[in-house]
């Protein structure tokens, strides 16, 4: 049986910040996607990011993305996708999210090669949506040299990169196509639904007891794939982060459909700082 995660998750990974501090020691992230027909999703996915308070946040996108994101997510910082720099950019990165309208193009594929090219062991690797589904037409995307991995699929997602043909296939079954995908097995899978389930590189399965039908818009997975990876580049990659950012997630947005018909992922995304400030 899959272990619920509890609101206790949050007070234990969310720390009180330091008066001698500085935003190097909140870790740095860069989230790449945004084709031209989805710039949406990055900037979601960018704003989860920087509400969680990752120290540096930078997003390598398609150009024509640059202007709406700047004036939307002035904290962050920008590069255009075919920009010579992101590979030197990416090696400064402690965690890299790829996916959120990414697409499926030659570039797209091209980035996913890049990344893989250029990332570390000290780093970790977020993958959403079409990040995987490009792994799911060929394993050689993953970017295996990260040091851990995070796969945030939803059911649909899973079926394609798994192989496993029916949703929400048994819990053995998930794992077993997951250590199939990663073999080294550094690697955590957030298989989400209406009752996201976590699966961590030891084999533990963890159950989210909460979030609402109010979140089921798009946007919303975009929006967890920056709030993990905002997460662990400030608190590590250990499989309690990314239970506290599933979590957080949905306790977001159960606070906002208490008096919202549909939770808005930026609206989600505003309300995490002070959503945090609790738990630190
Ligand atoms: P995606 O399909 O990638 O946009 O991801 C949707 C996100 O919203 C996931 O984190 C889901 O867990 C969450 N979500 C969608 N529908 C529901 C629902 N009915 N109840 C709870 N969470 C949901
Ligand atoms: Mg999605």
């Amino acid at each position: 049986m899959p272990t619920e995660i509890s609101e206790k998750i949050l007070s234990e990974v969310i720390k009180t910040r330091k008066s001698a501090t500085h935003k190097g020691n909140y870790g740095r992230i860069l989230l790449i996607g945004g084709s031209d027909n989805y710039g949406g999703a990055i900037i979601m996915a960018t704003e989860g990011a920087i509400n969680v308070g990752a120290g540096l946040t930078a997003v390598a996108t398609h150009s024509v993305n640059l202007t709406a994101l700047h004036a939307r997510d002035p904290e962050a910082m920008f590069i255009d996708w075919h920009d010579k720099g992101l590979p030197a950019l990416i090696k400064k990165m402690d965690v890299i999210v790829c996916g959120p309208g990414l697409g499926m193009s030659t570039m797209a594929q091209q980035l996913l090669k890049i990344l893989k090219e250029n990332v570390t062991a000290k780093q970790t690797v977020v993958l959403d949506a079409s990040a995987l589904d490009l792994v799911a037409q060929d394993k050689n995307f993953l970017p295996s040299n990260a040091g851990h991995l995070v796969l945030t699929p939803h059911q649909m997602e899973w079926q394609r990169v798994s192989q496993l043909r029916i949703p929400f296939q048994t819990d053995q079954a998930n794992l077993t196509a997951l250590k199939q995908l990663v073999p080294q097995g550094n690697v955590t899978l957030i298989l989400k639904s209406n009752h996201t389930h976590v699966y961590g590189e030891d084999g533990s399965v963890f159950i989210n007891p909460i979030g609402n039908p109010g979140m089921a818009t798009g946007g919303m997975g975009d929006t967890l794939a920056g709030i993990v990876g905002g997460m662990i580049a400030q608190f590590g990659p250990d499989l309690k982060t990314i239970l506290a950012a599933v979590y957080l997630h949905s306790y977001a947005g159960d606070q906002l459909y208490e008096d919202n018909y549909v939770v808005k992922p930026t609206a989600l995304s505003q309300s995490l700082p002070k959503i945090m400030k609790k738990y630190a």
